[in-house]
């Protein structure tokens, strides 16, 4: 193939294409209900329209007083305020009133005497435990002052965060639509699980895979029939998804061999914004555009797919949000030496745990080829080992990604 497009290519320069692209294709802001919010990315920053607590106001069950310490003959008590409509009591010093928690704050009032440690007798309110100066009073405006900048463009939207918006008397936000995105898994020697096998035919597990780890990021991904290896029919169906979808995701069919047809296709009806990263598992990762979608096909391999998605796919899905949060990253003690031979950037399959003194520590899997899915399945991070041979000896400090979403 005649290649006039970067190959080869560093996982930073990678990502650095990734990143472009996903900013000259950002998705446009759309408005939702808050309810429907969660792991979206907000398209305007959040600035409060008004301030939290909105009003000075009881923390506690129990009475508002004015007068500290207690007058001999204890507080006189006057009124009642309930959490509610604010009925505009005003304390005089040496006068309580019964008030509940979140109620708005009787005028003059010193502090909340709770409930548990006051005493009534008659009209006069005691305690042997009276409360500080301002105890259990929430004052207006000390969570939230009104005009804070709270979150940013580009922030991710978390139920702490939809409360926030919903206390604010927010009832929607506008946040980034999320691509659509077309699936398609390709080889001669797949058949769908609950079909038998015939001699040199396996299960497509890439379908479910993907579709899922697609879904954990919240997306609502198509998926297509299994596609043969056949250049024709794979152009002609991948041309009619990139019509409709913002992200057609392939797997199959990248490298080298006799019917990876994906790259030639590419680069002959579309065009290749790279092919092939210095990587492991996942080296023939092929980004590019075909039509107006835009297509990143992932490698066979079932561990090729969880790595190379959950390191560049969802970076290309976060881009195309304007997400700018990181995603979280461990770093952790080795538990095993290692010997890197080879000089690709390497995610390693790891299980991270916590040693005796409270360090966390990752067990790499020696299983690491990269058709092993249940040595992937066992473990729950990806541990980065960068560019270049060497040997990392144990306790040797690595990045770990968690690679096992949706298990909590
Ligand atoms: P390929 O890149 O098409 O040569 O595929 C690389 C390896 O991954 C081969 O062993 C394929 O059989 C395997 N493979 C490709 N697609 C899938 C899939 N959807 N499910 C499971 N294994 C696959
Ligand atoms: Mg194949």
């Amino acid at each position: 193939m005649n290649v006039d497009f970067p190959t080869r290519i560093g996982f930073d320069e990678a990502a650095a294409i990734i990143d472009r692209v996903a900013r000259e294709r950002r998705l446009a802001p759309e408005r939702i209900p808050l309810q429907r919010g969660l792991g979206r990315v907000l398209a305007d920053d959040l600035v409060a329209p008004i301030g939290l607590p909105n009003f000075d106001n009881a923390a506690m069950d129990g009475f508002a007083v004015r007068g500290l310490p207690m007058p001999d003959a204890g507080w006189e008590l006057v009124g009642e305020q309930f959490a509610g409509t604010d009925r505009g009591l005003v304390l005089q010093t040496g006068q309580g009133s019964r008030i509940t928690t979140g109620a708005p704050l009787p005028a003059g009032a010193d502090a909340i005497l709770i409930k548990e440690n006051a005493r009534v007798e008659g009209d006069r309110l005691f305690t042997d435990t009276p409360p500080a100066m301002r105890q259990h009073i929430r004052r207006a405006g000390e969570d939230v002052e009104a005009g804070t900048r709270l979150l940013a463009a580009g922030d991710v939207l978390t139920p702490a965060r939809i409360g926030l918006a919903a206390a604010l008397g927010l009832p929607e936000l506008s946040v980034a639509r999320r691509p659509t995105v077309a699936v398609f898994t390709t080889g001669d020697e797949l058949r769908p699980p609950g079909q038998a096998l015939a001699p040199g035919e396996i299960h497509d597990s890439n379908r479910a895979l993907l579709q899922t780890l697609l879904v954990a990021e919240g997306l609502e991904p198509v998926a297509w029939p299994i596609l043969p290896d056949d250049p024709a029919r794979i152009a002609a169906m991948l041309e009619d998804a990139a019509f409709s979808f913002d992200l057609v995701i392939t797997c199959g069919g990248v490298s080298a061999g006799e019917k990876d047809h994906l790259p030639a296709l590419l680069q002959a009806r579309g065009e290749t914004y790279f092919w092939k990263v210095r990587m492991k598992p996942g080296m023939p990762l092929l980004f590019g555009r075909l039509g107006d979608a835009l297509l990143l096909g992932l490698p066979g391999n079932p561990v090729s797919v969880l790595a190379t998605f959950l390191t560049l796919g969802r970076r290309l899905v976060d881009g195309l949000q304007g997400r700018v949060e990181p995603r979280s990253r461990w770093r952790a003690k080795l538990a095993l030496p290692v010997d890197k031979r080879h000089e690709r950037l390497e995610f390693m399959r790891g299980r991270l745990q916590v040693d005796a003194s409270g360090q966390l520590q990752v067990q790499p899997d020696p299983a690491t080829g990269s058709h092993r899915l249940a040595a992937a399945a066992g473990n729950d991070v990806l541990l980065v080992l960068p560019e270049g041979a060497g040997h990392f000896p144990a306790g040797s400090v690595v990045d770990c990604l968690p690679s096992s979403s949706g298990r909590g």
